[in-house]
């Protein structure tokens, strides 16, 4: 039996009060299924929340092995119930059972009602997708090698959709049964996907396994809109709520997928609101469906790859020949992680470096030598994680004293999991084989061992698609307001165009300023049209 392992520990198995079953009860249909029952399988693209009234069920992975029992008040779903993915399990009765069917659509509109409800189905939901992340062989299978730009874009685009995957690296002399499926397959055709329930894609773009799957909409060759937000991190899902709630018409397109930055964060701890800190997957998730619920129209992947100014109308080219013409565009791309300047990193990303902290990847590290890089407090938070996870974590940063650069809070947490800081340590090259590192040399001349590094370096603006339509600061990022010589704070060098986050020059680079600055850039949204 395979078991989600720690360091998050198995997902907690919530139960329902009477009164919530009973809710439940008047909005769906009551039925029974004997022992044996298939419920629904791996690959399906569809089954009603189901809340247990008597009996159990097991949920099991595409090879049959158990992942966790429901019993009495406990309830079936995670988060394809509301995105409408296809199934990643299977759940089987093993105890006579009485439930209570109820419709995907119903189940979504009584969350957006119910507060109490909402909290412990949406809670479990985002648990259960954290822990499904963490069992193998569950969910995509992408076989391709490492030396694929495509394979390696595919997995990217998976992680960060946190989408439950295995990745067969075809250039590993330990999974020649890998090597073999793709035989015969050119650059073109790679990777293959083979998706839940047993299709398979050879070469497909993000988007056609995104679709294959289920997620997100497919957009129409040309759309017209009052508002397009570009980008769907906190700053874009903002403007996602605050727009689509004051009548705009407003679509979010973003080229990977929903949560921006903020949803690679481990832990938020100064997002008000929630004194406990919250995990940044749980916050975007909570977002998007909140977004949702007012009828934003979220689209990803869709890439945006230029803006051509417009009287009236600004259009918005997308990768695969899609355009939007829209009243109004927010430009919330934010930024992406700064890389180490060694040579033959590239031969490292994604076995061995990475850029993101999360469950698959505390799993990979337990009980081996980390090292990561970086003084912010997005590298206290992946230490602290990673360590909490079992590995012996390095923290590497280039200064005389952490204090400098990081909350006190995270320098004691560091103490406290036991993270040895290098203070003034900078790499100067990478050593391994295969993409496995073996060890690193630091500017100074010495080698340590690390089997992995995760880096946080800073970033840099997504601003590149942009060209020169809009005036940006020596760094990349947006002018807006006086500095773009506009009518108002988030307004751009171009009329109509607004930016917002961490794109924008000398903005606040942290989740509530992006959000608050998505949630205003609506209003001067407002003003703009309402001056035309
Ligand atoms: C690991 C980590 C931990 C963090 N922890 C905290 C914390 O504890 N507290 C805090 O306040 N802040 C934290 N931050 C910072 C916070 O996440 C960012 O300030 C915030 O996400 C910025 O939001 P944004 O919407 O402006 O941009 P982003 O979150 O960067 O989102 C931009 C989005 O635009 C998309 N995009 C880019 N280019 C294009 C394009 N051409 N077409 C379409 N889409 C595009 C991207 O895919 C992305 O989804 C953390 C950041 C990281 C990386």
């Amino acid at each position: 039996m395979q078991q989600p392992s720690s360091p998050v520990g198995p997902p907690p198995s919530p139960t329902l009060s009477a009164s919530q079953l009973a809710t439940l009860r008047e909005l769906g249909e009551e039925r029974t299924a004997e022992i044996g029952e298939v419920l629904y399988r791996v690959g399906d693209r569809e089954y009603p929340f189901m809340a247990i009234v008597a009996g159990e069920v097991a949920i099991l992975d595409a090879a049959g092995n158990e992942i966790v029992r429901h019993g009495p008040a406990g309830f079936l779903g995670e988060l394809n119930l509301l995105s409408g993915q296809t199934v990643f399990v299977t759940a089987v009765v093993t105890e006579p059972l009485r439930y209570i069917a109820v419709d995907r659509g119903v189940l979504r509109s009584l969350l957006y009602e119910d507060g109490p409800l909402s909290d412990v189905v949406l809670s479990a939901f985002i648990a259960r997708r954290e822990a499904l992340q963490r069992v193998q062989g569950l969910g995509l299978e992408i076989v391709g090698p490492h030396s694929s730009k495509a394979t390696m874009r595919m997995l990217e685009f998976a992680r960060s959709n946190r989408l439950p995957l295995t990745w067969r690296d075809t250039e590993r002399a330990d999974d020649p049964a890998a090597a073999a499926l793709v035989v015969g397959l050119d650059e073109t055709r790679l990777p293959l996907v083979r998706l839940p329930g047993g299709s398979e894609l050879q070469g497909p773009s993000p988007g056609q396994v995104s679709r294959a799957l289920g997620i997100g909409r497919e957009l129409a060759p040309r759309e017209e809109v009052d508002l397009l937000v570009v980008g769907a991190g906190p700053a874009g899902l903002g403007a996602a709520v605050y727009g689509a709630s004051e009548g705009l018409e407003t679509l979010v397109v973003d080229g990977t997928g929903l949560g921006g930055q903020a949803g690679a964060s481990r832990r938020i701890e100064n997002y008000l609101g929630f004194p406990a800190g919250i995990s940044g997957s749980e916050l975007t998730s909570r977002a998007v469906t909140q977004a949702r619920k007012f009828n934003a129209r979220l689209a990803t992947p869709y890439r945006a790859v230029s803006l051509e100014p417009g009287n009236g109308r600004h259009v918005v080219r997308l990768e695969d020949d899609h355009e939007i013409a829209a009243r109004a565009v927010l430009i919330a791309t934010g930024a992406q992680y700064r890389r180490l300047p060694v040579d033959d990193l590239d031969q490292y990303e994604g076995i061995s470096v990475f850029y993101a902290a999360g469950p698959p990847e505390a799993q990979l590290c337990g009980a081996e030598r980390v090292a990561v890089v970086g003084g912010g407090n997005s590298a206290g938070q992946a230490a602290v994680w990673l360590a909490r996870g079992g590995a012996l974590v390095t923290l590497l940063h280039r200064r005389a004293d952490l204090r400098e650069t990081m909350s006190d809070y995270l320098v004691r947490e560091l103490e406290r999991y036991g993270v040895a800081v290098r203070d003034r340590s900078e790499i100067a090259a990478l050593h391994g084989t295969d993409g496995q590192l073996e060890a690193v040399t630091l500017k100074g001349g010495e080698r340590l061992r690390f089997s992995f590094l995760f880096l946080f370096l800073g970033a840099l603006p997504c601003t590149e698609w942009l060209g020169d339509t809009v005036a940006r600061d020596g760094d990349g990022f947006i002018l807006t307001g006086t500095a773009a010589d506009a009518d108002n704070l988030l307004e751009t060098t171009v009329p109509g165009v607004f930016a917002a986050g961490d794109v924008r020059s000398g903005s606040t680079k942290r989740c509530a300023t992006a959000v608050g600055e998505g949630a205003w850039a609506v209003q001067l949204v407002h003003a703009h049209l309402a001056a035309r």
